[in-house]
């Protein structure tokens, strides 16, 4: 295709030939006429390089000097092009960035000459000191409640050992308590069987008098008398047996108790 742009589009056909037939390049003496279709001069088949193509579509001889311009312009208007594309996308990229910076100052200026920006700013740097506030507060928090969680536990230890302390004194009450009860329980006893005795005593005292009286009595009328020994002993034994057939409720009862097991 850039063939089609770059050979000349009219082939030439070589109207003048000299009276000898020479090549324009090599200058050799051509055994046949032949041209370059591009230039329209005498060359030799050695120096015909290339078939180009042309307009017609079709591909034309093209000798070695023709082939030179020809890749030389295609180089230069390669390079041309290029050139310009080069050329046009770095006008593009400075239309580009003009456009961006002009975006950037007029944001800018919005920016600036906006009152809520400065207000927006201020309040985020009043949030982020909040933050820190609230973050600072909320340690103390943390550490204040550990702290509580550490009285709790200990008071929570001191109360299991006054409960422990309560339950040993209970114990030892109650057992004191017992001793006590035992204590009385025996006092009580004494108590009943002195009863009993200060009830009987009256008796034991009367029994006692009685027994005493008659036999001084006894005694008495013997010594006075004068009586013989054996006599007075034999009353003595007399006596003696009527005094303990005397009633006395616990003779009584033991007598017939016995009786009953024999
Ligand atoms: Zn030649
Ligand atoms: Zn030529």
């Amino acid at each position: 295709m850039l063939s089609e742009q770059i050979v000349n589009p009219e082939p030439r056909i070589a109207t003048e030939f000299e009276n000898k037939l020479v090549c324009n390049v090599c200058e050799d003496e051509l055994e046949r006429p032949n041209h370059c279709d591009f230039c329209g001069k005498s060359t030799c088949s050695n120096c015909i390089v290339k078939r180009r193509k042309s307009k017609d579509d079709a591909f034309h001889p093209v000798c070695e000097y023709c082939e030179r311009i020809f890749l030389e312009r295609i180089l230069i208007l390669s390079v041309k092009k290029q050139k310009e594309e080069l050329t046009n996308s770095l006008e593009q990229a400075n239309v580009e960035l003009a456009n961006k910076r002009q975006q950037l100052y007029s944001f800018k200026n919005v920016l600036q000459n906006n009152p809520d920006s400065v207000t927006s700013e201020q309040k985020i740097q009043k949030l982020d000191e909040d933050i820190i506030e609230a973050t600072y507060q909320k340690n103390i928090l943390l550490s204040q409640q550990q702290e509580i969680e550490i009285e709790k536990i200990e008071l929570k230890q001191s109360n299991m050992e006054k409960a422990q302390n309560v339950d040993i004194k209970q114990v030892k009450l109650q057992e004191t308590l017992n001793k006590a009860q035992k204590s009385k329980d025996e006092l009580e006893d004494i108590q009943r069987q002195i009863d009993e005795f200060l009830a009987n005593l009256p008796i034991l005292e009367a029994e006692q008098k009685s027994a005493i009286t008659q036999l001084d009595f006894s005694n008495y009328e013997q010594i006075f008398r004068g009586s013989n020994l054996p006599e007075l002993m034999n009353q003595q034994a007399i006596k003696q047996s009527q005094i303990m057939q005397q009633p006395s409720s616990k003779k009584k009862q033991e007598q017939k108790k016995e009786c009953n097991i024999f």
